[in-house]
């Protein structure tokens, strides 16, 4: 069901469109990067070389090499670093991508981090590198890759927000409000974006089991775990996967008429 599904969405396109994903050496990234090759399109996967001091690792160099190992079976796909919070980064990513594909057709801003805690000892350095990642990533990106989205005739750029965008949670207030900006911050650049043709839209997943949930918010309980509860919380009776997300991310790229929409891949778990 799932190849016919993605096989379906990608005849939908007209022609093969090159995709560049950030946060893609693992997680949701990987499942988007996954989804868009079986499509036939190209994919510059893009992330963090280096890993910052965080509350868990993130993306590391050996893991965006491993990955690029796993796709590179599944069609053409190159791969690049990048740190969505540094301008002169942005520009260096995308350049690598037109000098590899010669275009820029849809832009995946899915590089995203988390921390939680009540706001009472929440450390103001913290709150700001969430929304340096969360926010001004998807804001720096766009804003660079714009003029290759202007010059393609089917452009679209879908950003991972979450529905932690759609209903704040206590001990979560900056990622939540990171995810609010990412779904207004998708809405402002639909509108302003529409007259050149580029379609603009997020994905809102609900829980899927990465380094975030499993190296965090529900750090050392283990994946079986992390499945038995989500199962017990969400009406479809399972978690999300990163090829539930890879799909929906297809479909808003492909799609030809929906645009500010931050579409939930949630199991049903929230439903506005
Ligand atoms: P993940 O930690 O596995 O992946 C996130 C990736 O982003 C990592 O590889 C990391 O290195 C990269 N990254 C972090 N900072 C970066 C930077 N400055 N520049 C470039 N890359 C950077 O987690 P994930 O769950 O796959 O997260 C992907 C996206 O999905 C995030 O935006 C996250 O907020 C969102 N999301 C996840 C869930 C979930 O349940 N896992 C739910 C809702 C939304």
């Amino acid at each position: 069901m799932h190849e016919y599904v993605i096989g379906w969405l990608g005849e939908l396109t007209m022609a093969k469109r090159t995709v560049l994903v950030t946060g893609a050496a693992r997680g949701i990234g990987k499942g988007i990067a996954d989804a868009f090759l079986r499509a036939g399109h190209r994919v510059m996967i893009a992330d963090l070389g280096t890993s910052p001091d965080w509350n868990y690792d993130l993306g590391s160099d050996h893991a965006l090499k491993e990955t690029l190992d796993d796709l590179s079976p599944l069609g053409e796909v190159d791969s690049v670093d990048v740190d969505v919070t540094q301008v002169t980064s942005c520009q260096r990513a995308i350049q690598k991508t037109l000098d590899t594909f010669g275009q820029i057709d849809v832009l995946v801003n899915n590089a995203g981090i988390v921390d939680s805690g009540p706001i009472e000892s929440f450390s103001e350095a913290t709150w700001d590198r969430i929304f340096a990642v969360n926010v001004k990533g998807i804001f720096l990106m766009s804003k660079t890759a714009l003029p290759q989205l202007k010059a393609s005739s089917d452009a679209a750029i879908v950003s991972t927000a979450s529905i932690a965008g759609k209903r704040g949670s206590a001990n979560l207030a900056a990622y939540c409000a990171s995810k609010f900006a990412a779904v207004g911050l998708t809405q402002s650049m639909a509108q302003e974006f529409a007259p050149f043709g580029i379609r603009v839209n997020a994905i809102c997943p609900g829980m899927v089991g990465t380094a975030m949930w499993l190296d965090h918010l529900m750090a050392n309980q283990g994946a079986v775990a992390f499945d038995n509860r989500m199962a017990d919380m969400i009406p479809l009776g399972r978690p999300q996967t990163a090829a539930d997300m890879g799909q929906a991310a297809v479909y808003l790229a492909t799609a030809p008429n929906v645009t500010g929409i931050s579409l939930n891949v949630a199991g049903g778990f929230e439903m506005n």
